[in-house]
């Protein structure tokens, strides 16, 4: 399983998160919801090697996570998307996947990528698995436009198939229906719940839509102001009195 304990991180000495403990059971769906600035994508970040924590751990199947660098957090296993990386123009949604999401929103990366001998032999595999992503979100059709072309919903789902491609056993998604179309939506709701259910995969989902996010979880953890506010099933957190205050209430 995945597993925070009294994970603390500071940004130039002000707390994001403090002494956070949860955990995601191995295989299952778990929903992070908060206020903006709860601390959720630090959260990711401090998980998949972005942030760095101050304090306490993160574990994925007891490989210590908080403190590696993203390329080997990206070889344990786990895939992520980012909240607000947008993907790299100049190359088509399916060079975008086929880069991988650990070195998604960084800059002057992918064209040693693309000239790595790495890259190279295992170009036809990449290729394949991005295709298939692409594929599994409705995103196939994209595949050969150049990724400025796209909307903001489309290079949403274009960063989707990129945590996907690499076939992650623990995923990060950040906000993945953020700037959708309700159509885009509805469909990756639905494409999401048939991958979850055909692939092993355990998966923190942060997403401020709540019908999306409910149609997902198994159970959801609330963070408010960097700490764990609640957790419970969809139902206790819709009638938890501390979290229709601190977040549904608005
Ligand atoms: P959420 O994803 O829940 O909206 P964030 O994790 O983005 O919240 O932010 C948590 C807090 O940390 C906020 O107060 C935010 O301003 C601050 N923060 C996030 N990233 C940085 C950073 N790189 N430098 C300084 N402060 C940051
Ligand atoms: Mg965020």
């Amino acid at each position: 399983m995945l597993e925070a304990s009294s994970l603390c991180v500071e940004f130039g000495g002000v707390s994001a998160l403090s002494e956070v403990t949860f955990s995601v059971a191995e295989g299952s769906v778990l929903g992070l919801i908060g206020p903006n600035g709860a601390g959720k994508s630090t959260f990711i970040g401090a998980a998949s090697g972005v942030v760095l924590a101050s304090a306490g751990t993160v574990t994925w199947r007891g490989a210590t996570l908080a403190g590696r660098r993203p390329d080997q957090i990206a070889r344990l296993g786990i895939g992520r998307t980012f909240q607000h990386a947008r993907l790299f123009p100049g190359l088509t949604a399916l060079e975008n996947v086929m880069i991988g999401s650990h070195l998604a929103g960084r800059s002057g990366v992918f064209s040693a990528m693309f000239r790595s001998r790495r890259w190279r032999k295992d170009e036809t595999l990449l290729r394949d698995a991005a295709l298939e992503a692409m594929e599994s979100v409705h995103a196939l059709e994209l595949a050969h436009r150049p990724s400025e072309d796209l909307t903001a919903g489309q290079q949403r789902l274009v960063s989707v198939a990129r945590a996907l491609a690499s076939g992650p056993s623990l995923l990060f998604l950040d906000e993945p229906a953020a700037g959708l179309t309700d159509a885009e939506r509805h469909l990756l709701a639905a494409d999401l719940k048939q991958y979850f259910a055909t692939h092993e995969v355990t998966v923190l989902l942060v997403e401020h839509n709540l019908g999306f996010l409910m149609s997902l979880v198994s159970n959801i953890v609330v963070f408010d102001r960097g700490t764990v506010l609640a957790e419970g099933t969809p139902a206790e957190i819709r009638s938890n009195p501390a979290v229709i205050d601190a977040y549904l209430g608005a």
